[in-house]
């Protein structure tokens, strides 16, 4: 039978850790698989309550990164680490539902070379995270070329080829849910209603997901660049029409001093469209930088995955 590997990312994750084992043991007793721990830099028991586990069950791994490098990094290693034919990915806070999982794996024995789950409510989140995340949605696919879908999650199955595929995407700046649309394949979604989190608390503030999604905007597409040169080109336009009329107007009329008003308007104006602009500039600027440092995604600092 094909190997299964389950990837989970876990950063604090004391309490949740066994009762996930336990879930996916009740869920896939008689199949092959393996369970790949991702401890991203926990500060509590997590690492230990991994290790107990994988004493006591083969089919745990475990990969511990030397600090928290963040849940992206901690994807990526553990798709690297995945021997797996099929490679799942899950959270292990109970919000991807187990009981999901044999569905899943028998939609790729239909021929699908991806199933992943979709959330259709929102059930137990704040009006304002909805709100905000139905935007990041419109404007993201509004301005790119790929066609995010609203909802999806990061729980999935996917086969060795969309695995290698996407670990060929090595950049250091990871928005995995564009990355994993980017490149491409056979995708089924299954809806789910949301799920509340079985213990501990999510590390997503509010301003940490504004700056997700500015991230991911960069990620992915160049339009705001080109929104700061149009916004440009209007406005020097505008400033060129308005100095001939000023000009025209010396001339027939001399020039008794007037205007404060107008000169203010147009100085904050400009200034601000030119501070904006240079920000959107410096925010690619920021991830050349990053990612010609070239540095690595994450560093692990114990495992019991020889390679
Ligand atoms: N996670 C991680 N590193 C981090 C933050 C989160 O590996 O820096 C893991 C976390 O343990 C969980 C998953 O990523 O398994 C999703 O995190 P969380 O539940 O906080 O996000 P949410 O479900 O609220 O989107
Ligand atoms: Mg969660």
């Amino acid at each position: 039978m094909d190997l299964l590997s389950i990837v989970v990312p876990c950063f604090n994750e004391e309490e949740s850790v066994g009762i996930f084992l336990d879930e996916i043991q009740k869920t896939l007793f008689d199949r092959n698989y393996e369970v790949i721990f991702i401890n991203d830099g926990s500060t509590d028991n997590t690492l230990a309550n991994i290790k107990d586990l994988a004493n006591s069950n083969q089919n745990v791994k475990y990969i511990s990164f030397s600090r928290n490098f963040g849940k992206e990094s901690a994807i990526y290693a553990g798709l690297k680490n995945a021997s797996g034919d099929l490679v799942c990915l899950m959270d292990v806070d109970m919000q991807h539902p187990p009981s999901m999982l044999p569905e899943m794996i028998e939609s790729i024995s239909e021929g699908y070379d991806v199933v992943a789950a979709r959330r259709i409510s929102k059930k137990g989140e704040p009006m304002v995270k909805s709100f905000g995340s139905h935007m990041f949605y419109k404007i993201f696919n509004r301005i790119s070329k790929l066609d995010l879908v609203e909802g999806a999650t990061d729980y999935r199955v996917m086969t060795r080829p969309v695995v290698d595929a996407v670990l060929e995407l090595s950049e250091y700046n990871r928005f995995s849910k564009g990355l994993f649309q980017w490149v491409g394949f056979e995708t089924k979604w299954i809806d789910y209603e949301n799920v509340e989190r079985f213990a501990g608390k999510t590390t997503w503030s509010f301003w940490g997901l504004v700056g997700y999604s500015v991230e991911a905007i960069v990620a992915f597409t160049t339009v705001p660049l080109s929104i700061s040169i149009f916004l440009g080109t209007v406005i020097s336009a505008i400033a060129f029409i308005y100095l001939a009329f000023i000009i025209v107007k010396y001339l027939m009329y001399s020039d008794p001093v007037q205007g404060f008003a107008t000169i203010m308007c147009a100085l904050l104006l400009l200034g601000g469209i030119q501070l904006l602009s240079i920000g959107i500039l410096g925010k690619y600027l920021e991830k050349t930088y990053k990612e010609t440092k070239n540095r690595p995604i994450f560093i692990v600092k114990e495992t019991n995955i020889d390679d």
